[in-house]
């Protein structure tokens, strides 16, 4: 009796072993491991799920680091601060710099020079390098205006010329680049879910565990709670705002970091934020940096010829117009225009 009782109690014990292993395997599959890091100027948080995801978290950091020793103008032997340094004469850069320098060469053309990151030297005259900011005089700014010219930049395989003077500046693009070095990293390792904030950059690796869509908040450019939230799969999200840095000077006025390379100027229209949601988080940087200096008429003709992204612009009366494939995907209690990219 006793020993068929062990037999029956053996025979379930069999059975339900494995389903409760695969559930403790589960359990520990969906905690979430999390890294944070202050690299690129910013603070950035990563979130993965997965076995060997801490692992994986600390080798985005590596990576994110090494891109960093190769972009930053401040660290004396990177790649931008060898071709400052340079004074016209051709510089070797990594293949990471000349990749992500041709991708935001080839969006300063398409984005007519709203993009142009050879706009330092009158970042610099701002003080938005270092945080000693000031206004700049008019004769400052004409005299630093001919050195902005993205077309003067002379790229071949990974051999790059500046004319003398100039310098580059991957502010606007940087963070996005590194999403999409991190994801692709995230991936090999075997990671299928993760969230990554780069500073404002929110790269999407796959959904949550349980299969469902992360949510993604967009700040509200006045303050507060996020005003929206945005569910997202697989993409990137990348916001550029007037808000996220900027100084009030002498004269009581308030500038911002994003300048009109025409006039070397704080871009000065209706808008307040836009937030860009596409595959490449390198070209949903450098298209939000370029959509803010361009507004949201000149950005909506974009969108027209190129279905692979899709725009969330902000007014400084905080109304929401978003390109047509938002709709579904975005929750918000502001005001909300949709617009077709099918209008004329
Ligand atoms: P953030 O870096 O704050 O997330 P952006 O991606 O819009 O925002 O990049 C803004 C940064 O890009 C600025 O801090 C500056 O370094 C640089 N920048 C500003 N204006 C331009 C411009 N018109 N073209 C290229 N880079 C710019
Ligand atoms: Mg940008």
């Amino acid at each position: 009796m006793t020993k068929q009782l062990m037999c029956r109690c053996r025979f379930w014990l069999c059975l339900l072993l494995p389903l409760l292993m695969s559930g403790c395997q589960t359990a520990m599959a969906e905690q979430a491991v999390q890294r944070e890091l202050f690299a690129m100027d910013t603070y950035m948080t990563m979130k993965a799920y997965g076995k060997d995801a801490l692992q994986a978290l600390n080798e985005a950091a590596t990576e994110i680091q090494r891109l960093e020793g190769l972009f930053s103008v401040t660290i004396p032997e990177s790649d931008l601060s060898r071709l400052l340094q340079a004074n016209g004469q051709a510089v070797t850069v990594s293949a990471d710099t000349a990749d992500l320098l041709q991708m935001a060469l080839a969006v300063a053309k398409e984005s007519g020079g709203a993009l142009d990151i050879t706009i330092y030297p009158v970042l610099k005259a701002w003080g938005f390098t270092g945080g000693a900011y000031q206004v700049p005089s008019e004769e400052t700014l004409q005299a630093l205006l001919p050195l902005v010219d993205y077309r003067a930049v002379q790229i071949k395989n990974q051999t790059v010329t500046l004319p003398k003077g100039a310098a580059l500046d991957f502010g606007a693009v940087a963070k996005g680049y590194a999403a999409d070095r991190v994801s692709s990293l995230l991936r090999r390792k075997g990671i299928t879910s993760a969230l990554l904030n780069l500073g404002g950059s929110v790269r999407a690796v796959g959904t949550k565990p349980d299969g469902s869509r992360w949510q993604v908040g967009i700040a509200n450019p006045q303050g507060g709670d996020p005003i929206a939230v945005i569910e997202a799969e697989d993409c990137t999200v990348i916001t550029s705002g007037s808000y996220e840095r900027y100084f009030t000077a002498e004269d009581g006025k308030r500038y911002h970091h994003i300048l009109d390379p025409k006039t070397g100027c704080p871009v000065q229209n209706s808008l307040t934020s836009v937030t860009v949601i596409g595959k490449s988080g390198t070209l949903c940087d450098a298209l939000s940096t370029a959509f803010f200096v361009m507004g949201m008429e000149r950005g909506m003709e974009y969108c027209r010829q190129h279905s692979e992204i899709e725009v969330l612009w902000i007014d400084e009366d905080n109304h929401l117009y978003i390109t047509e494939g938002l709709a579904d995907v975005i929750t918000t209690q502001a005001p909300c225009t949709v617009l077709s990219r099918g209008e004329a």
